[in-house]
């Protein structure tokens, strides 16, 4: 998406840990236009796939998944998480250990807003190692939903998260994929 790219080399930064920090437009300052276009970007690339509802993670995916969501006509639901929470019988739960903080938090989404004919589509800020989208996953299984696919803004496709979830058949489409975060310098993957 070539109007996300012109943004990422424009305000894009690299820290240590091939981390892209893209506060300016995405998870701190977000930038609303950018964020419609985004979400009508997804809704067209899954339009006819019967999606019932969006679920993100809180709080970076929210901002996309709300504009999926609107594009869509569908609700949003984001797992919140928690550094601990005790099992509960109201909710669905995971643990997903976060590549950035490097610490694991227990997500869960409430059972009340899950029904079993539901057909999901992920949406998230980010994909590195996929296990934001296991987790999501992980309570899809429990909850015996469908799942559609995942929509990525920015995809590390350096890391290995996307490359795993497709060679399972499961369908990611991500807006923007870079190819590596080497010597500072962000170099996307053209396909
Ligand atoms: P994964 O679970 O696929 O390893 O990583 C995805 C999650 O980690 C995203 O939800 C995002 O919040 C965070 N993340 C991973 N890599 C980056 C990055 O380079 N920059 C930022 N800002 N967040 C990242």
């Amino acid at each position: 998406m070539q109007e996300l790219n012109e943004k990422i080399e424009k305000f894009g930064t690299v820290l240590p840990g091939n981390v892209l920090k893209v506060d300016a437009f995405l998870n701190h300052q977000v930038d609303p236009e950018l964020m419609l276009h985004i979400g009508q970007e997804f809704a067209k690339r899954f339009a006819g796939e019967g999606i019932t509802k969006i679920w993100t993670v809180e709080s970076s995916g929210i901002a996309p998944a709300v504009m999926t969501g609107l594009a869509m006509k569908v609700p949003v639901i984001f797992a919140r998480k928690h550094k601990s929470l005790t099992l509960n019988k109201d909710m669905y739960v995971a643990d997903v250990y976060s590549y950035t903080k490097k610490t694991t938090n227990r997500i869960s989404i409430s059972k009340k807003y899950v029904s079993p004919d539901d057909k999901i589509l992920m949406v998230d800020d980010f994909l590195a190692n996929g296990q934001a989208v296991e987790g999501m996953l992980e309570i899809a299984d429990q909850a015996g939903v469908k799942v559609a696919g995942a929509g990525i803004v920015i995809e590390k496709s350096f890391q290995p998260g996307g490359k795993e979830l497709r060679d399972r058949g499961f369908r990611v489409e991500s807006l923007a994929r870079i190819k590596s975060l080497a010597n500072n310098q962000i170099e996307f993957d053209k396909d």
